[in-house]
């Protein structure tokens, strides 16, 4: 067990590892950022900034010699980091975990061996196996990249073999799944933590809303019957026990029209739709992130108050957030990255709108929305 005082450190510098070095930081650790960009909005808040790529052998000898353990905030990280890491200090999620959230067939098939549903779905290793997914999956289909999508990055939608071959070369003929496409009522995702003890503290289900592929809004308690968020929440937990994972774990679940639920895939860390958690819950799921890697005691997950959560994207940057329009509200809490350049579609912050109910928690964010300039 690691305990205040402690070093920590994190792979990657972006907003999520800008929101664990604060906890930690709070919480009385030391923190070390990884992370080659000089301005990282982790690296700002670090105790130590390790400016440096993320394969760089004295980045790492450095992290490896002053950390007590380390974790990540991008699933990405090149696998012989981790495991240069990970003979040296301790590393959480494994490098396996790791690997398996990395590659779209790996998630899905761990996924169904741990009785989750999920879309059907062909495998596509190169051209010569076009033909095949096309004659498994058939009209409508979605082909993903296996690997690096995000955000609705690395997916077309297909309705002919035609425009399966038309869409996998324009994805740069790599590895790809392709996809039955669902008639989904919601989209939904469950974020836990897991300590090395097995212990583990499921958050609130949330519900997720999209826009141009990235998430727009999050809101909890989802609007769904009970039943539906216990499944998915006991799913979520069968998958992190399957892999035998600690950290924190996010998964996301489509609810299908039929009232099915569906696994669509899992991010090894915190996520955009638990930072919710920061302002309407017990404990955060940066905190849980800290608690795990440290093999501390979990804390408590509780709901403290219904919430919306809103992205803030760079988009509003164009004729300047007027933030007085968000911190006029009681129940307004804001939360900036501090990225110094805005572009369109990059998150540059959120804000979490709190209130009573649900409904005038989703009723403060349409509000507050229009007022800062969020179209749609
Ligand atoms: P993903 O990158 O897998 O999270 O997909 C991005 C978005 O595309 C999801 O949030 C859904 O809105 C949509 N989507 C992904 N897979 C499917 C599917 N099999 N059927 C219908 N919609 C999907």
């Amino acid at each position: 067990m690691l305990l205040p005082g402690a070093t920590l450190g994190v792979l990657g510098g972006g907003q999520l590892g800008r929101m664990f070095t604060l906890a930690a930081r709070t919480m009385g650790y030391r923190v070390v950022v990884l992370d080659p960009d000089f301005a990282s909005p982790a690296g700002q808040m670090a105790d130590e900034h390790l400016c440096a790529d993320y394969r760089d052998q004295n980045a790492l000898q450095r992290m490896a010699e002053t950390c007590d353990a380390v974790t990540t905030e991008w699933e990405n990280v090149p696998a012989e980091s981790i495991e240069f890491l990970a003979r040296r200090c301790l590393v959480a999620p494994s490098a396996e975990c790791l690997a398996v959230a990395q590659d779209r067939l790996a998630e899905k098939t761990r996924a169904r061996e741990f009785g989750c549903d999920t879309a059907p779905f062909a495998n596509i290793e190169d051209s010569g196996d076009l033909v095949h997914a096309w004659s498994m999956i058939g009209a409508p289909a979605l082909l993903k990249t296996r690997r690096m999508g995000y955000d609705g990055k690395g997916q077309v939608r297909v309705n002919s073999l035609d425009e399966l071959v038309a869409a996998h070369e324009q994805l740069g003929s790599v590895p790809c799944l392709l996809e039955g496409f669902l008639p989904l009522e919601r989209e939904v995702s469950v974020v836990l933590a897991r300590n090395a003890l097995g212990e583990i503290a499921v958050f609130p289900v949330a519900e997720n809303q999209h826009a141009h592929g990235i998430l727009d809004i999050s809101i909890v308690p989802a609007r769904v019957p009970e039943s539906i968020s216990a499944k998915t929440r006991d799913m979520a937990s069968r998958i992190a026990q399957g892999l035998n994972y600690v950290g924190v774990l996010a998964v996301e679940f489509f609810v299908l029209r039929d009232g099915r639920i569906v696994f669509n895939e899992m991010a090894p860390r915190p996520h955009n739709s638990g930072h919710y958690t920061l302002d309407a819950c017990a404990t955060d799921q940066f905190q849980q992130q800290v608690r795990a890697l440290a093999g501390l005691p979990l804390g408590d997950p509780r709901l403290l108050t219904p919430v919306v959560m809103v992205n803030l994207l760079g988009d509003i940057w164009a004729h300047g957030p007027q933030w007085l329009e968000l911190l006029k509200h009681p129940g307004v809490q804001l939360h900036l990255y501090g990225k110094a350049e805005a572009r369109p579609g990059r998150k540059m912050g959120h804000y979490n709108c709190l209130a009573p109910t649900v409904d005038e928690a989703l009723s403060l964010a349409m509000t507050t929305r229009a007022a800062i300039g969020i179209s749609g």
